[in-house]
């Protein structure tokens, strides 16, 4: 363990010097300022105390060395799946293959930008290589088992992945928007009791090629039409999950292939403080499951709260701020008579008043034997009220896909209901 714990620090510098390198726009400070600051170059003080603890034995489990990349980048007869791969990466394999690198580049757009698999279809490479591409390469997604859709147009995918392990990805239509919530692990450890993936221990991390194939896949499924906005909200906590997060959103930005903003990309988390500076570092948009309104009520539903309180928490969001100069986001999930009352948010203002923010109370969506109650509509619009008027940024989240359990903290692994009907 401390081998690899060791390995893992000497890589963060660097991964994040690549991200540096490839995010060429600063919407507000140069890159030469940026590189001045002192965070979040600072290593992560996830060695804390030598370890994790929501370490499990995972091969996905080491964040300095992928497993995918790992796979990738070793000689091996069988093909690597194309989806688990960045730009730099699949350069450097095609390189060591004896391969032009401009190749990665051609083989993204037909990949990410043209969505053509085909290699006979790509018509600008040599018939030799055409030819080769089936042994370096697969092209496998997770697939699709079931697909429902809610009366209000959200709409859930069940995908099964290679070891069988399923997972769900919902898709919520909102004005101009189309929004894809993506799981980064089957299962989750984070145990927030209010949350019914969290009731799921976790079984295993997603590795790249997944988190990227529930996006490539639900594209496909609905052309023509495009995913605008993307949140890692689904099942899992991302930031316990980061190098297969973060590459994704690579892959996904990237100017050769979908080119997905990263303004448009939000990592949501319960909180891991030590891999936090990893969101500002790949410039995208943070929100944070606040969800209590002072250490002792949120340690009550969020236990990661006795590792990482509040006032760690939001010095972290205040570096984010300072560094990214975008707000953060923090959810706030709303139960009957335990966060939902005036005087609580009196002290969620009061807590999170110095921080640039916007607050997206989030009206607790049921499942069975969970213990608590969604409030009333007339309580959610004092408490919503009530925070407006001591001068709070408060949006609430229009609940979607309740029907059909696609609404915050409902996705899950189980099998699917009888309302749902097979993917066709
Ligand atoms: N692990 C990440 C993302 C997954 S949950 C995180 O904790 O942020 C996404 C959001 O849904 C979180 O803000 C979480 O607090 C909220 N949530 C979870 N279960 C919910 C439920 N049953 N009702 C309403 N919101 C819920």
């Amino acid at each position: 363990m401390s081998d690899s714990l060791s390995k893992s620090a000497s890589s963060y510098p660097r991964y994040h010097q690549r991200l540096e390198i490839s995010s060429k726009k600063s919407h507000f400070v140069s890159n030469k300022e940026r590189r001045n600051r002192s965070w979040p170059q600072e290593k992560p003080s996830v060695w804390i105390d030598g370890r994790r603890p929501w370490d499990i034995e995972d091969p996905t489990n080491d964040p300095s060395c992928s497993y995918d990349t790992a796979k990738a980048l070793l000689p091996s007869s069988h093909p690597v799946n194309f989806f688990s791969l960045t730009l730099d990466d699949l350069k450097s394999l095609l390189q060591k293959m004896g391969h032009s690198s401009f190749r990665a580049q051609q083989l993204y757009k037909w990949i990410y930008d043209k969505k053509i698999e085909e290699p006979h279809e790509m018509s600008n490479l040599s018939k030799e290589f055409r030819q080769q591409i089936p042994q370096i390469f697969d092209f496998k997604l997770p697939q699709l088992k079931y697909r429902s859709k809610s009366a209000d147009g959200t709409e859930k995918f069940l995908f099964e992945l290679r070891d069988g392990n399923t997972i769900e990805t919902a898709l919520i239509p909102a004005d101009d928007r189309l929004t894809i919530c993506l799981s980064s692990e089957v299962g989750c450890n984070m145990a927030c009791r209010f949350c019914y993936t969290g009731k799921q221990k976790l079984k295993r991390r997603l590795t790249t090629d997944e988190i990227v194939g529930q996006f490539y896949k639900v594209e496909q499924l609905i052309a023509p039409r495009r995913i605008t906005n993307i949140v890692f909200m689904g099942m899992g906590e991302p930031l316990d999950n980061p190098e297969a997060v973060f590459k994704t959103i690579e892959i996904l930005h990237s100017s050769f292939g979908r080119q997905f903003s990263r303004k448009k990309i939000t990592v949501s988390t319960c909180g891991i403080v030590p891999e936090m500076w990893r969101v500002a570092a790949s410039h995208t948009l943070l929100a944070v499951s606040l969800n209590g309104y002072d250490n002792q009520s949120r340690t009550q539903i969020m236990p990661i709260n006795q590792k990482y309180p509040i006032e760690m928490l939001l010095q972290e969001c205040k570096k984010y701020v300072e560094f990214t100069k975008e707000k953060v986001t923090f959810e706030y999930v709303l139960l009957k008579g335990y966060t939902d009352q005036l005087d609580h948010a009196q002290k969620l203002y009061q807590l999170t008043r110095s921080i640039p923010c916007k607050i997206n109370i989030i009206p607790f969506n049921e499942h069975p034997n969970s213990g608590f109650e969604r409030p009333d509509e007339s309580q959610i619009a004092k408490f919503q009220n009530y925070l407006i008027s001591l001068g709070a940024h408060v949006l609430r989240r229009r609940t979607m896909g309740r029907d059909i359990e696609a609404a915050c903290g409902q996705l899950t692994s189980r099998k699917p209901h009888l309302q749902q009907s097979p993917a066709s």
